[in-house]
């Protein structure tokens, strides 16, 4: 492992024993936010293959969020005083829902709204209105790519879309700058099967390293998550570690909310691609009430005083640690 990443993962694993241990002894460790942030699932298509992603055996049925329902849920989301919003979702490609320029300026209606951003390949801006893009303001785009090549590209992502997805990364960084750079633009590169030093050597990292003030060497990734098990990834991948977590709700549960394209209210955006903890529909229930409800209540609860973790948190690699408040 390359010094540079084994010096961060060694910091954040002390970092995250430090946090552990703490937050045991700080009883609002445990809990809720008054006021969650939301993720929207804007679609849960995704063109791409990546050999460390579930989205090849994802049963959840492929839609985009209707725009009713979405109106619906951020009207709500700002009546119950939320602010932090972000379209990150475990599978889907935001770029793909072609009404995403409309989600985007819809958010416009409510000044107080902080746009996170989202997760993208960005194999697709190239069909978008840039002007219009770059109307989602100060939010961050996280690219998830490798640099190294054609040929690393199409075995990771399943798709022949390096140039293009290389292009777009160009011009984004591109506009961006013309722009007075309102957009941080941040990297997740995956580990491939070469050396770390002959991924920072290729041309193409180096320039985009460059040209963004070392941005890609910061999202070099040392660990890929194996979705509960079911991805089986490439032996040359390190699986994400799965941290200690009796008598402690991962701190999604204490401060996220996600309505999911099918319009399902749910507590996970990390890794629920299945919708197994879902509080309600949005067609029909509150936010609000979701946020406030005894079934999540009871799932925190039982989680903190019995230790009654639910199945898909069981082995998660995605769980969080509460911070101490
Ligand atoms: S442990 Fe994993 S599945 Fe459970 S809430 Fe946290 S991120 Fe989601």
């Amino acid at each position: 492992m390359n010094r540079y990443i084994f010096m961060r993962t060694l910091k954040k694993a002390f970092l995250v024993g430090a946090r552990t241990v703490g937050r045991y002894f700080t009883r609002s460790s445990f809990l809720p936010s008054p006021v969650p942030i939301l993720s929207i699932e804007c679609t849960n298509f995704c063109n791409s293959k990546c050999v460390y992603c579930a989205n090849s055996n994802m049963q959840t049925p492929r839609q985009h969020l209707d725009m009713e329902k979405y109106k619906k849920a951020i009207d709500e989301f700002v009546a119950m005083g939320g602010v932090d919003i972000n379209f990150n979702s475990c599978i889907g490609e935001p770029l793909l829902d072609p009404t995403l320029v409309e989600k985007i300026k819809y958010l416009r209606k409510y000044p107080q709204l902080k746009f996170e951003g989202f997760f993208t390949t960005l194999q697709w801006l190239h069909k978008f209105n840039l002007g219009e893009f770059f109307e989602m303001g100060n939010a961050a785009i996280t690219i998830s790519t490798s640099l190294s090549g054609k040929e690393k590209y199409c075995e990771f992502f399943g798709e022949d879309l390096y140039e293009q997805a290389l292009k777009n990364i160009l011009t984004l960084i591109e506009e961006n700058k013309k722009r007075a750079n309102p957009l941080k633009i941040l990297f997740m590169i995956v580990p491939t099967n070469e050396p770390i030093d002959a991924v920072v050597k290729h041309p193409d990292f180096y320039l985009v390293d460059s040209l963004t003030d070392k941005a890609a060497t910061r999202g070099l990734k040392a660990f890929v998550d194996d979705w509960f098990g079911k991805v089986n990834l490439p032996s040359y991948m390190r699986k994400r570690p799965i941290y200690f977590r009796a008598f402690a709700p991962c701190a999604i549960m204490l401060k996220r909310l996600v309505v999911f394209s099918n319009g399902k209210i749910g507590i996970c955006p990390s890794r629920d691609y299945e919708q197994k903890l879902v509080l309600g529909d949005i067609s029909r229930d509150s936010l609000k009430d979701a946020w406030n409800s005894e079934p999540l209540n009871k799932l925190r609860n039982d989680w903190r005083k019995k230790n009654i973790i639910p199945d898909i948190c069981l082995h998660c690699g995605r769980y969080e640690v509460a911070q101490r408040k």
